[in-house]
């Protein structure tokens, strides 16, 4: 059964004017070897429970998004997907009538458990559980250095349907992205052509260009908030070096020389910093350089990403996450793509392909290393990521898979998968996804029992890691790739911002 929303009666939680509080009993376990370190195999777990006291402001903004590459593929789509349902636009393919929706966003288009009642379970929304900004109402806006409308830009993307496009085009037409940082350097050359649409300027005066388009961008369409997210080409790395962008003011002093081993996105993610806007890294380079992430924590100001997590590393984070605790042992991933939008031309160079292998690669360290009967200390399956540029295919991405494990008394099980997807309508909601949960996350507060304040989740946003194919994260803090742990993490954190237990699965009413 559904049921659309919910309030939860209890003494630990309190719905006011502008905010709910709760009382969050969190259990956790402490370890410690039971013998001196490194005597006998022994450990201690003590249960441990502490109380969190829980703040959530009930006010939902008007929230302005400013994506970066705003006129490409994912630009374009979620643009129009968004006008799409807040018109309630419909339009006629071959197979039948189709309504707008949200399909594939986590917050607009999942359910969560909200108990049992006459023995029938009861589902709500996602997002019933905290007040969340409504997709159709934010304002659009962004960077790109191609000068194309949204409109034409939709049609160069060949995304949708041609029906729905013709709808659409009046609304999009007078959509025009503003110049965008571009470097030659740092993106494929095959993308030069594109590029005329650019800041000019030293990299100090393109970060105060930025932060001018912000500010202008926010008083014009008098919104309360702005969230800005990376959805350009993917840059190849920049180089970590010390001395250069290795600490934040190792970074500012760099920005002041010009350097030039600075990349677009960081000069992007220095301007949302300095103005307190939250930025979002949807490609898997690293824009967030040690000394971004020290200026960030410092100015306090959420950072998240890297790289959405749509397609093939979504199902590895499902699958091997399986197979591991299911006992089995994956020996060997092979991953193939091929696409043909302007994503797969780019990395058809080297260097960006390099940033999208590291970003695809790590997936499946943490559900290796959870399991030492399998595998022994350092070993890892092969896994090999290939990409292909294969034109005619379009945004239509391929995906071939071969998982090998061994199994029982020296079986072997092979899986493969083959996956067709337009792209784009699987980035779409997962970008919607990270701008809504970014900024409900800068209106939750927490403290724990005994601390006298009230402190805003760490800035290295974790709570977006479900949407991360390589989530980012504070420094000395574990990586969690598996996808039903990461879904898990976020609504239990919504759970208890309305004192709810996290959903434990036990049913113990009907053992
Ligand atoms: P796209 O090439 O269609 O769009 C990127 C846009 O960014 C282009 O319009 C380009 O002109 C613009 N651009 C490039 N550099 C810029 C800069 N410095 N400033 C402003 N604009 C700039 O690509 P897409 O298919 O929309 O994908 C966007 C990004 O998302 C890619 O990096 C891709 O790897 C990443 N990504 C996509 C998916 C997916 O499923 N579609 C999944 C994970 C990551």
């Amino acid at each position: 059964m559904f049921v659309e929303g919910f309030r939860v009666e209890s003494p630990r939680v309190r719905y006011g004017a502008g905010e709910i509080e709760s009382e969050y009993r969190y259990d956790t376990t402490e370890l410690a070897p039971a013998a001196p370190e490194g005597k006998g195999k022994e450990w201690v777990v003590r249960p441990k429970s502490v109380t969190y006291h829980f703040k959530t402001t009930t006010t939902v903004p008007k929230l302005g998004v400013m994506l970066v590459g705003w006129g490409g593929n994912n630009g374009t789509t979620l643009t129009a997907g968004v006008i799409a349902n807040r018109e309630g636009i419909s339009w006629a393919t071959k197979e039948k009538v189709h309504k707008a929706n949200y399909f594939g966003s986590l917050t607009q288009a999942s359910t969560i458990r909200v108990g049992s009642y006459n023995g029938e379970e009861i589902y709500a929304p996602f997002k019933s559980l905290v007040p969340m900004v409504n997709p159709n109402d934010i304002v659009f806006g962004g960077w790109d250095i191609s000068s194309m409308n949204l409109a034409d830009a939709m049609a160069r993307a060949k995304v949708l349907d041609i029906d729905l496009q013709k709808q659409l085009r009046h609304h999009m037409a007078s959509m025009v992205p503003l110049p965008g940082i571009y470097n030659p350097d740092f993106i494929a050359a095959n993308q030069g052509s594109r590029a005329n649409n650019v800041v000019k300027g030293t990299k100090k005066e393109q970060v105060n260009q930025i932060i001018k388009d912000i500010r202008e961008f926010k008083g014009k369409n008098k919104v309360d908030k702005v969230v800005v997210l990376w959805t350009a080409n993917t840059e190849r790395y920049s180089n970590v070096v010390a001395g250069l962008n290795d600490t934040m003011d190792n970074l500012l002093a760099s920005l002041d020389k010009d350097e030039a081993e600075i990349s677009p996105s960081t000069l992007y993610a220095v301007a949302c910093v300095m103005e307190g806007v939250p930025f979002i890294n949807g490609s898997p380079q690293n824009t967030f350089v040690p000394g971004l992430i020290e200026l960030a924590i410092k100015k306090n100001s959420v950072i998240g990403g890297d790289d959405f997590k749509s397609g093939q590393t979504k199902m590895k984070s499902v699958l091997v996450d399986f197979l591991v605790g299911a006992g089995i042992k994956p020996t060997s991933i092979a991953s193939y793509n091929h696409l043909g939008n302007n994503d797969g031309m780019n990395l058809s160079a080297p260097q960006t392909f390099r940033s999208k292998e590291i970003s695809k690669s790590g997936v499946v360290d943490d559900m290796v290393s959870s399991n030492a009967i399998l595998y022994d200390p350092g070993e890892h399956p092969d896994h090999v990521i290939v990409i292909k540029y294969v034109p005619y295919v379009g945004d239509s991405k391929r995906a071939m898979d071969e998982y090998t494990s061994e199994i029982f008394m020296g079986g072997k099980n092979t899986i493969v998968l083959h996956n067709t997807c337009e792209d784009s309508l699987l980035a779409a909601p997962i970008i919607l996804d990270l701008v809504l949960l970014a900024e409900l996350s800068t209106r939750i507060q927490l403290k724990a029992d005994g601390q006298d304040n009230y402190h805003s989740f760490h800035p290295v946003a974790t709570i977006l890691s479900y949407l991360s194919k390589a989530p980012l994260v504070p420094p000395g803090t574990p990586v969690v790739n598996a996808l039903a742990k990461q879904r898990a993490m976020l609504e239990n954190i919504l759970r208890a911002c309305v004192g709810l237990a996290p959903e434990n699965n036990m049913m113990l009413e009907y053992k």
